[in-house]
């Protein structure tokens, strides 16, 4: 019986982990459930799963959780706070953690549950861009299971040699599956709303990341992330754009033969992938039709729509403090895109003026990383009202 540490459960990821684990009863248990405000979701989850532990990451509400626990006449503590958040991921009592807040609010914890020798099944990608080296040196050290879940990276993950060896790979080729403005020019895309933007032709996810999947700079962090996880150089990643998303990435090897995943574009092959590792079970995601699917279409990233792609490339090739400072001022931009505060085409545009303004210089430690990201928040925020895009 594995018990299970969720952080973001009332997230997209969270949803899709929750419904792999109410599947298999006998494997698997709720420890810990957490979620940023939303209380009454949690709580509905709380009842459902009956974790020994839930959070809510925002202090203020701690009140309304512990009251609606009580309420509820249940056993589980009632805990708030970015600390709690650490203390569920590294609770003993937890063997597994999944790691699906959004955004760098999940490095500590994410860090943390790495250093506690954790079973880490990784979807938030932006602490991997965030902190990187930081995240591969507390696996190693504290001897955790890194499983990645990006869906990309899970497919790498499942591509690459089972001795963890990287002989003959030649390339790693991550698909894209363009977003919701593939093929539409530059111009077309200066008066795109946030709606159209969140409208993703094949994926159901937070609004975050399907702002980043517009922009093309989910697949840009994806990149930087790939590169932490499996250690190959930015040379040897390329990305191809994919629209079906159904070949979820693959590897080429030196002597031709190239390995791919496939699967339905759902979530849940991967979480129960980490989940059950290196067993398969059941996930609920139905079989692949091929024939009904006909054909699968690939193309290059057009980067002149989708300039994030490049910036991201930059950021890795820059290293240091360059992909926290890509990171932040991403989030920022896709924070005021969603306002109505910044335009589709000031995304990259903030983020590149970010980078320029910067210094960039060895990452050091979390604390000092933690700098960079907040001086970079500020820098982003301040320059958006000089955005002409
Ligand atoms: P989401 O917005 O649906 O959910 C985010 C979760 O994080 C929620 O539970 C929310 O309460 C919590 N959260 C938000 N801000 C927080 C804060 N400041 N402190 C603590 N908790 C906070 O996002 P999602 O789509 O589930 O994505 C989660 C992560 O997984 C992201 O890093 C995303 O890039 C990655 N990911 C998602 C998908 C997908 O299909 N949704 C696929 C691959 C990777
Ligand atoms: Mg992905």
């Amino acid at each position: 019986m594995k018990t299970i540490a969720l952080l973001g459960a009332t997230g997209s990821i969270g949803g899709s982990a929750l419904d792999v684990v109410a599947r298999h009863p006998d494997r698997f248990r709720i420890g810990a459930l957490t979620a940023h405000a939303k209380v009454d979701e949690l709580l509905t989850l709380c009842a459902r799963f009956r974790p020994d532990s839930a959070v809510v990451a925002d202090m203020a509400a701690l009140g309304a959780l512990r009251d609606g626990l009580r309420a509820l006449g249940l056993p589980t503590r009632a805990l708030a706070g970015p600390q709690a958040l650490v203390d569920v991921a590294t609770d003993p009592a937890n063997d597994t953690v999944i790691a699906a807040i959004v955004g760098a609010a999940g490095v500590a914890s994410t860090l943390a549950a790495a250093r506690a020798g954790k079973r880490l099944l990784l979807a938030n990608k932006e602490s991997v861009v965030l902190a990187g080296d930081l995240l591969v040196q507390a696996v190693a050290e504290g001897g955790a299971t890194l499983l990645p879940i990006d869906s990309e990276h899970n497919a790498i993950f499942q591509c690459l040699p089972a001795d963890g060896g990287r002989g003959g790979v030649r390339r790693l080729l991550l698909t894209a599956s363009g977003g919701p403005f593939r093929g539409r020019p530059r111009a077309e895309l200066a008066q795109v709303t946030p709606d159209q933007a969140c409208a993703h032709p094949n994926w159901v996810m937070g609004r975050k990341i399907s702002v980043d999947s517009a922009t093309l700079m989910n697949k840009g962090l994806e990149v930087i992330e790939a590169h932490y996880l499996f250690g190959v150089p930015a040379s040897r990643i390329e990305v191809v754009v994919h629209p079906q998303s159904v070949i979820h990435s693959l590897v080429d090897y030196v002597d031709g033969s190239v390995l791919a995943q496939l699967g339905n574009p759902d979530m849940r092959t991967a979480l129960a992938y980490g989940l059950a590792w290196p067993e398969r079970v059941e996930s609920g995601v139905a079989p692949l039709d091929l024939a009904a699917l006909g054909r699968f279409d690939f193309e290059a990233p057009d980067l002149a729509a989708f300039p994030c792609l490049s910036l991201a490339f930059r950021a890795l090739e820059a290293g240091g403090r360059a992909p926290a400072i890509l990171n932040a001022a991403n989030e920022i931009a896709v924070s005021a895109f969603l306002q109505g505060r910044l335009g589709f085409l000031g995304i990259p545009d903030l983020i590149q003026a970010c980078l320029d303004a910067l210094p960039g210089g060895p990452a050091g430690d979390l604390a000092q990383l933690m700098d960079t990201d907040a001086e970079a928040r500020r820098m982003a925020q301040t320059l958006i009202p000089r955005m002409t895009t």
